[in-house]
């Protein structure tokens, strides 16, 4: 997943190693900054937490991984909430397994170190001298930062799960508040080959959700491990 908090909340470990594939990523406070997450025209110099539309929506279509940009191959990471997995959709874009693996170490949210997604302040789109970096219009749209109805919200549980490559279609999202790109990655039709959970809802949460589907869903494939409609 996108890291989509400050860096500066991370504990004080310190940067994660950073895979191969990512070597030649642009790196921001040490940590790699992912291709969907804005930025001015220098990579280096990204706004924390808020997501580039027209990247956003490039990854999910062109089938990129988020976090480095490149085709993605197989298996495919996803990283699903459980109100993700009951809408039949998942609206972050996929990576590959170096990469996710990598954003669950480095992201704050997903590592499960902080809980409430970070609001973002408007200083936080402050122009940069380049001319040629499209920064000047971020304030006016056109295009604009992608909304990010998260900001401020206590943190999801969230859900790493892999699907074949040949498994990956597009979904139309009818719902704008969730995903700005308007698609998301269809959930109903692949096999999960693997689940993971790797974050807890933030404490006092849970009765938000008072099933957590992706849970059930772990527990009837342990039971049906050697046979069954999960197999
Ligand atoms: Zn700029
Ligand atoms: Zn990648």
């Amino acid at each position: 997943m996108t890291p989509s908090v400050n860096p500066s909340d991370a504990s004080a470990e310190g940067p994660d190693l950073i895979p191969h594939r990512l070597a030649s990523a642009p790196t921001a406070q040490g940590m790699v900054v992912p291709f969907v997450t804005l930025a001015h025209r220098d990579r280096s110099r990204p706004v924390w937490g808020q997501l580039d539309a027209t990247r956003l929506r490039a990854a999910l279509v062109e089938r990129l991984c988020q976090i480095c940009g490149d085709p993605l191959d197989d298996p495919v990471v996803v990283y699903v909430r459980p109100a993700d997995f009951l809408r039949g959709i998942a609206v972050e874009p996929a990576t590959h397994r170096a990469c996710g693996a990598y954003s669950t170490r480095a992201c704050p949210m997903l590592a499960g170190r902080i809980h409430r997604y970070n609001p973002v302040t408007r200083d936080r789109f402050a122009r940069c001298q380049d001319p040629a970096c499209t920064c000047r219009y971020w304030t006016r749209g056109e295009p604009e930062p992608a909304e990010t109805p998260r900001e401020g919200q206590p943190a999801d549980a969230w859900y790493e799960v892999e699907i074949a490559l040949a498994d990956y279609r597009l979904a139309d999202d009818p719902d704008t508040a969730r995903s700005s790109a308007g698609v998301g990655i269809d959930l109903r039709h692949p096999t999960f080959r693997r689940i993971r959970r790797i974050r807890d809802a933030a404490p006092g949460t849970d009765d938000r959700q008072p099933v957590d589907p992706l849970a059930m869903l772990m527990v009837v494939r342990e039971l049906f491990r050697d046979g069954g409609p999960f197999a």
